[in-house]
């Protein structure tokens, strides 16, 4: 059954704003959008009052399986140590509940979709949450194997998880060598084949901190004592040189390919048409100096907005992410933002959503209040998200003040 919304604000897509506008939704896309008075007639309507309608916000990176370790890690200053200490309080008890708690809490503030890094061994547990929630998801199968010798079992381990498993339509997967200091030379080389052979999504982080730099020029430093520590290391690893002479091993070209974080990256180092992704609570928590995102899209990068997970970052909803952003970045405007948590999230996963147009996917949410997209991020009063939408489901729905 089509069902027509109609908002005093629609935003179809970044720098569009429509006053006295709808959406028509049918079989899980988008049917129509234009001026109400113009609409179809349809089975059923949903008038939304004085809202802004929009695409569906868009978590480009996440963890979701660490959300059960919320503020358990603090941060001294090596993140070499941090990374060491989040591997060692890793546990399943409590994951899968608070998994599902995290997507609902994010669905209620707008997010749609995720782009959430999986590793094998929580893969079943993620899929079940979002089989459950409904939100959606690419779900980046994650590879860690530092030592040559590793890299066929955990090939394996990886394909069978990316191609071979019947999941909910509503969850799709792709591939993500972890970093450059935990993934092999050939591991990261057939992920990449499979990524680019079979058009599956590729995120790896990347440039994320100084110890990772270090490790790149000179394979020294914090990171590869840790590889020692761990029993993880491969003597015989020659250093890459820079991040630029590591993308130059990462070939994908017939698939979004995905740099997380990118925070010590030059906009020039960038392969033509990856996207970045950056993580403003993540980025602030680890205390870095200030993100080069708008370098990026000055460069013609599009940059993409990521929650991170749990342990490095107060939720793993985008709506925070642009909360912040807007109270320590005056900098960026919120057509930009917008553009960053919608647009290019959608294109960063590979998922057709992040517009309002006719045959997209109708993953998208509404905030209280008339206006542009800086009804998001106003502070007084804040406003709320009245409905989230996913796949033509809705999620959540709240009746406006
Ligand atoms: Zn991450």
């Amino acid at each position: 059954m089509a069902t027509l919304y109609k908002a005093a604000s629609v935003l179809p897509r970044a720098g569009v704003r429509m006053n006295g506008g709808a959406v028509v939704v049918e079989d899980g896309r988008i049917g129509w959008v234009g001026p109400a008075g113009r609409a179809p007639a349809v089975a059923r309507t949903v008038d939304l009052g004085k809202a802004t309608l929009m695409p569906g916000l868009v978590n480009a990176h996440s963890h979701l399986e660490l959300t059960n370790l919320r503020d358990r890690v603090p941060y001294g200053d090596s993140f070499a140590e941090w990374l060491e200490g989040v591997a060692r309080s890793r546990t399943p008890s409590g994951r899968l509940a608070a998994v599902e708690k995290g997507i609902r809490d994010a669905l209620k503030r707008g997010t749609t979709a995720f782009g959430d890094i999986v590793p094998p061994g929580s893969f079943e547990d993620v899929v079940a949450a979002f089989a459950e929630t409904g939100a959606r998801a690419r779900l980046y199968v994650e590879a860690l194997g530092f030592h040559p010798d590793r890299a066929d079992g955990i090939f394996e381990q990886v394909w069978e998880l990316v191609e071979m498993q019947q999941l909910p339509p509503n969850v799709s997967t792709g591939i993500s060598p972890h970093a450059p200091y935990t993934v092999s030379r050939p591991l990261l080389s057939r992920l990449c084949a499979m990524a680019d052979g079979h058009g599956r999504p590729l995120a790896v982080h990347l440039a994320e901190t100084l110890e990772e730099m270090a490790f790149l020029r000179m394979a020294m430093g914090p990171l590869r004592e840790l590889l020692r520590r761990l029993d993880a290391d491969d003597p015989e690893h020659e250093p890459y040189g820079s991040a630029a002479d590591f993308l130059a091993e990462v070939q994908v070209h017939n698939t979004p390919l995905v740099l997380v974080h990118a925070n010590y990256l030059r906009p020039r180092d960038v392969p033509r048409g990856a996207f970045v992704v950056y993580c403003p609570t993540a980025h602030a928590f680890f205390k870095h100096p200030q993100h080069p995102a708008l370098e990026f899209i000055e460069e013609g990068v599009r940059v993409a907005i990521g929650s991170d997970s749990a342990v490095s970052g107060p939720s793993v909803d985008v709506l925070s992410e642009l909360r912040h952003v807007a109270r320590a970045r005056p900098d960026f405007d919120a057509v930009t933002l917008f553009r960053m948590a919608t647009e290019w999230g959608a294109q960063a996963l590979g998922l057709e959503a992040g517009v309002l147009e006719a045959g997209r996917l109708a993953d998208l949410c509404a905030f209280e209040g008339e206006g542009g997209p800086e009804v998001m991020t106003q502070s007084d009063p804040e406003s709320r998200c009245v409905l989230t939408v996913v796949g033509g489901r809705v999620l959540h729905r709240l009746d406006a003040a």
